[in-house]
């Protein structure tokens, strides 16, 4: 950390950066950060260079620690940050590579004030949370401006105003706007009840937050109104004449099928246009080559009317089915990409493996559908249920994608079934097991001994080398590869000769070639049976499927 940055906010700034802030009201999860991705593309559709940040408001110092049940699934860049999964959306949305100093949350935000405290940074100075915090915020906004010479910064700030924990992220961008009142922009994303005894629209609760947002010194320049439905002209009247935004300024955005019509529907409702007007700030019209790859894509989820059936076996289903998507977001929409690409229709089930453990017979069920997938996890719950689902799908010839953890129990009920050892298991659920064909990964066992946890896996983008001839190598139509990982277990060597004399292939390795990263069947042996130790879902991009991804759906059309 360079002294200089103390003095960032004074420095010059990239002449015509434009920061536009999304802030939320009323309630959260209402969409703010596909709202905040759906402007940072509608802005590159008219031709900016555009980066997105995202501030967490909690201790955290990343989502990493985090159990997905409580904040949704980690979502993990290429240079491993664990972060919140709207940084995913970000990539989905733009189509780049974000890196940590995208993701913000105010334990890494205090973590740099303090560290530069201890090293008399402040040169003697009383160190405050006014100014210092809020100059610490800005100074990230600027180093992800520079990383990438942004034109235009979109960043999200988590929460709800009225919060007591956002506050110091509102100051700052107060602070810029101050400094910038030109380049600063503010998007309110709030959500417009309609109680059901009532039957009408409610405006009161975004008057309420917009007032909050007042008393934080700030004005928003636009009000995008979440609702169910549509909003009609004298709900935009009261917001107009109540929160002193112009009327042509209340952005409709009502519940829709697929996200990826948001930012088409902000463009009909004028909004690309109009934060280019307020931010004086030169635009191309929004239909260039990336605005026809978009539609064409939304094209695609519309018309797809053929169903594909895909289970989806996993254990993170304790609070009900509103977690699952959150806990599982990447793979849901990694599915989606390459079966709308194919031409089908992606319905899925989600099947809790404990199921499984209660009654084994009850695993027949999954002849009824066309593939099977098993996340990443953690633990040992549901681990036997997984094990016996996999077992089935291998013997019925059913097409099985396994995500990190599903590739380790691909291996293991391998072992187990083929090779013969019956006890063959993970370190990670049973260490006294004769037959650890999961092991810890030696640079992890310290870590792991001594309680060091947070943001310690192996993490982030590492390459691979795949095997010729391999399913592998066909879909990715190259042989080497650069995939992101969130693990602290991998494929015990030993038994590695073993697997593969009984038929296992190991398609993809370490350049060292002593991590196994792809296991696969060939597929004379099965249509499909293949497992990564990366997590092929981060680099998934609707525009840009992942070829393992679409080799899998290919197989389960096939297999229907
Ligand atoms: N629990 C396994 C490990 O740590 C798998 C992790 C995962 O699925 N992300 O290696």
């Amino acid at each position: 950390m360079k002294s200089s940055n103390l003095k960032n906010i004074k420095k010059e700034k990239k002449s015509n950066c434009k920061y536009i802030f999304v802030v939320g009201g009323v309630i959260s999860g209402v969409g703010k950060g596909v709202a905040a991705s759906s402007i940072a593309r509608i802005l590159q559709d008219r031709g900016q260079t555009v980066t997105a940040i995202k501030i967490d408001p909690y201790i955290n110092i990343d989502a990493g620690t985090m159990n997905p049940t409580e904040h949704g699934e980690v979502f993990v860049l290429d240079d491993g940050d664990e972060c919140d999964q709207d940084m995913g959306n970000y990539e989905r949305f733009l189509g780049i590579n974000l890196t940590r100093i995208n993701y913000m949350t105010t334990g890494r935000v205090y973590q740099t004030v303090i560290e530069q405290e201890r090293n008399m940074k402040y040169g003697g100075k009383c160190v405050e949370v006014v100014p210092h915090i809020p100059l610490e915020v800005i100074r990230r906004i600027e180093e992800a401006r520079d990383r990438i010479k942004a034109d235009v910064v979109v960043i999200e700030i988590g929460g709800t105003v009225g919060e007591y924990q956002n506050m110091l992220f509102l100051e700052a961008a107060r602070m810029m706007k101050i400094k910038n009142p030109k380049d600063v922009f503010f998007v309110m994303v709030s959500y417009l009840p309609i109680p059901s005894k009532i039957g009408e629209m409610k405006t009161k609760p975004t008057q309420y937050a917009v007032r909050t947002l007042n008393g934080s010194g700030i004005q928003p320049d636009v009000i995008v109104a979440r609702s169910v439905v549509a909003l009609d002209d004298k709900r935009k009247e009261k917001l107009a004449m109540f929160c002193n935004v112009p009327m042509d300024r209340i952005i409709s955005a009502p519940d829709v099928d697929s996200i990826y019509d948001i930012p088409i529907n902000f463009e009909k409702e004028g909004l690309g246009t109009m934060i280019c007007d307020v931010v004086d700030m030169k635009c191309d019209s929004g239909d260039n080559l990336g605005a026809k790859k978009w539609k064409a894509y939304t094209n695609k989820v519309h018309n797809a009317k053929k169903e594909l059936q895909i289970a989806v076996i996993g254990k993170y289903f304790d609070t009900g089915d509103f977690v699952l998507a959150d806990s599982y977001l990447s793979v849901i929409e990694a599915i989606k990409y390459s079966a709308y690409t194919s031409g089908v229709k992606p319905v899925l089930t989600w099947i809790n493996s404990v199921e499984f453990e209660k009654d084994k017979s009850a695993v027949k069920r999954l002849s009824k559908f066309d593939g099977v997938i098993v996340p990443g996890g953690f633990g040992s719950r549901g681990v036997e249920g997984i094990l016996t689902a996999i077992e089935y799908v291998r013997k019925n010839k059913i097409p099985y994608f396994g995500l990190c953890y599903g590739m380790q129990l691909l291996v293991i009920e391998y072992a187990r079934n083929v090779l013969g050892l019956k006890d063959a298991n993970t370190r990670e659920v049973n260490p006294k097991s004769s037959n650890i064909i999961i092991d810890i990964m030696e640079s992890q066992k310290e870590l792991v001994a001594t309680n060091k946890l947070g943001g310690s896996m192996r993490l982030g983008a590492y390459p691979a080398k795949l095997t010729k001839g391999s399913v592998a190598v066909k879909a990715y139509g190259k042989d080497v590869i650069s995939e992101r990982h969130r693990h602290r277990y991998e494929v015990n060597n030993a038994y590695v000769e073993r697997l593969t004399d009984k038929g296992l292939v190991f398609s993809g390795v370490s350049p060292s070639g002593t991590l196994m990263e792809i296991a696969e069947l060939p597929t004379k042996d099965h249509p499909f049976f293949l497992g990564t130790q990366f997590h092929p879902e981060f680099l998934a991009r609707p525009l840009d499927p992942h070829p393992l991804f679409t080799a899998f759906i290919k197989a389960c059309i096939k297999n229907k």
